[in-house]
């Protein structure tokens, strides 16, 4: 990408065409946040609230994610920095394919040199695959922390799949979170 800033990077984004979910995008949701505490959280993509606000995890789901970062890591959205792993909204919430994924690498290889998070959460079956390069689903990948790229990577469930699973599935993710935490503290 050759971008001398993250903001550079975004504007390239903004006008990128490089795979076919520039043509139902409205807006690319490159990313929003701080590189001060050190997480790097990362979902799958964009959904249609994102597609049309321009920013990542602004439903329900997101609400529900801030809510359980700050309750269990003390940080609020302006503090970390947060991302999808394809910047334009797949139609229908479908996931992405990997040619897509594979077209919006370098932006999310960017946001990691520029941010150079000490820990990354991933976000559900499609982002913790892509960073770990792996088939296993987020069932058997969570609840342990991954060395990764020199960080440490902690997966955890979609916040989406939270809120349709209930109590138990929140608790599993608080669990995560504090492993993110925890993971935090030992590198600083
Ligand atoms: Fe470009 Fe990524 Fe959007 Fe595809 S998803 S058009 S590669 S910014």
């Amino acid at each position: 990408m050759g971008a001398p800033t993250l903001e550079a990077l975004a504007r390239q984004a903004s006008t990128c065409t490089a795979c076919r979910l520039s043509e139902t995008r409205t807006t690319v949701v490159f990313g929003t946040g701080s590189p001060a505490s050190g997480l790097l959280v990362v979902g799958e993509g964009p959904g249609r609230e994102e597609d049309l606000k321009g920013e990542p995890f602004v439903g329900r789901s997101g609400q529900l994610l801030d809510r359980l970062i700050l309750e269990e890591l003390g940080l609020t959205r302006a503090s970390f920095y947060i991302a999808n792993v394809v910047k334009c909204r797949p139609p229908g919430n479908r996931d992405p394919a990997p040619d897509e994924v594979a077209a919006c690498a370098p932006f999310l290889q960017g946001q990691l040199g520029f941010l150079d998070p000490r820990v990354v959460v991933s976000l559900g079956n499609v982002a913790t695959r892509v960073l770990l390069g792996t088939d296993e689903g987020i069932s058997a990948l969570r609840g342990r922390t991954h060395p990764w790229q020199g960080r440490v990577l902690v997966p955890t469930f979609h916040p989406a799949y939270a809120l349709r699973g209930g109590g138990a599935v929140v608790a599993q993710m608080r669990a995560d979170l504090v492993r993110a935490k925890q993971a935090l503290a030992a590198t600083r």
